[in-house]
């Protein structure tokens, strides 16, 4: 029996890359039309330049190509959502629409499918060069602190290029919450999972749309949307200092019997000014996680689709 798959391609202002990557995947998927079947989703993130024109004028000459076009850019994450949102093939594969991800990797992907894979993911080679210096260091940075404060083992590297079996997509089509964050939510399902390692390949065109802002944006809405261990670091500070503070008054009382008060000015300043500081960094964690609560509570949908031919 041919199954069927599908592939989700999330572009934002990609219009030199798109053609380029449709191509390289007919060339990878063609030579297994005996197996498989497929069909390219491309979910256009609100992009400004010609992207949704490229991919119209693609879709019209090849049925195998298909579109959703949001009404405005609603991040990375939710355009994945609206991919698998719609997918109903027998699995979905997901991939970045810059060529980032090889598209030779999924031959060897649908073979760990058809093993019995349910999540077939993909880890980025550590000692690529193609991948500039700051870029790998924020990004194993991110997994550092995302492992220790998440109750979560995610292995450093892993992208948005992953399978999912049929049965795993459902799942995820189910969730509703905000600020997505695939990464964590795949792995933290459960089902069986195999990783591969892969070597990015260069961005083909236009520049990466992830700005070191936004990247920081990603990392603080990763980690609040898996643990709460933030808030309880918080707790713990505010306790642990009121005890040095709670020291610090008998220190206060003896400087006054013995008539050392007012010396006491400099360490006052700067007692105020930390304690100031801290309580700002805790009320803002706490602010944080109300923020999202806050957001989720209005259940608004995660995107909107302007146009779509499927
Ligand atoms: N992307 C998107 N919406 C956004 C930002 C990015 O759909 O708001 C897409 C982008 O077109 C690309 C993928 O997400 O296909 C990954 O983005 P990018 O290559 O810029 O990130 P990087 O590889 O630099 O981390
Ligand atoms: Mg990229």
């Amino acid at each position: 029996m041919v199954k069927h798959i599908h592939i989700i391609v999330p572009v934002y202002n990609e219009e030199e890359n798109i053609g380029l990557l449709v191509h390289a995947l007919h060339e990878v998927l063609q030579p297994l039309s005996g197996k498989y079947s497929y069909e390219v989703i491309v979910v256009n993130d609100g992009s400004s330049d010609r992207t949704l024109e490229v991919i119209k004028a693609l879709a019209k000459n090849d049925a195998r190509v298909k579109f959703i076009s949001f009404s405005r850019n609603f991040g990375h994450q939710n355009a994945l959502k609206a991919g698998i949102d719609r997918a109903h093939a027998d699995c979905v594969i997901s991939l970045d629409g810059d060529m980032q991800h090889p598209p030779e990797l999924i031959p060897v992907m649908l073979e760990k499918w058809e093993e019995g894979y349910d999540v077939v993911y993909t880890l980025r080679e550590e000692d690529d060069s193609s991948l500039d210096f700051v870029k790998r260091q924020t990004s194993n940075g991110f997994y550092r602190v995302m492992n220790r404060l998440a109750d979560l083992e995610m292995e450093k590297g892993t992208a948005d290029f992953r399978l999912l079996d049929r049965k795993v997509a459902d799942v995820l089509k189910d969730l509703t919450e905000y600020e997505l964050f695939f990464r964590g939510l795949v792995k933290w399902m459960g089902f069986k999972q195999y990783g591969i390692h892969y070597k990015p390949n260069e961005r083909r065109a236009g520049r990466s749309k992830y700005t070191f802002k936004k990247m920081l944006r990603f990392a603080v809405q990763g980690i609040t949307s898996f643990s709460i261990k933030p808030l309880y670091i918080a707790a713990y500070l505010g306790f642990a200092f009121s005890l040095v503070s709670l020291m610090y008054i008998p220190y206060a009382l003896v400087s006054y019997w013995m008539g050392q008060a007012i010396s006491g000015w400099t360490s006052m300043i700067v007692t105020i000014a930390f304690f100031g500081g801290l309580q700002l960094c805790i009320l803002g964690i706490i602010g944080l996680y109300i923020g999202k609560i806050f957001m989720q509570g209005k259940h608004r949908p995660l995107y909107i689709v302007q146009e779509t031919n499927l």
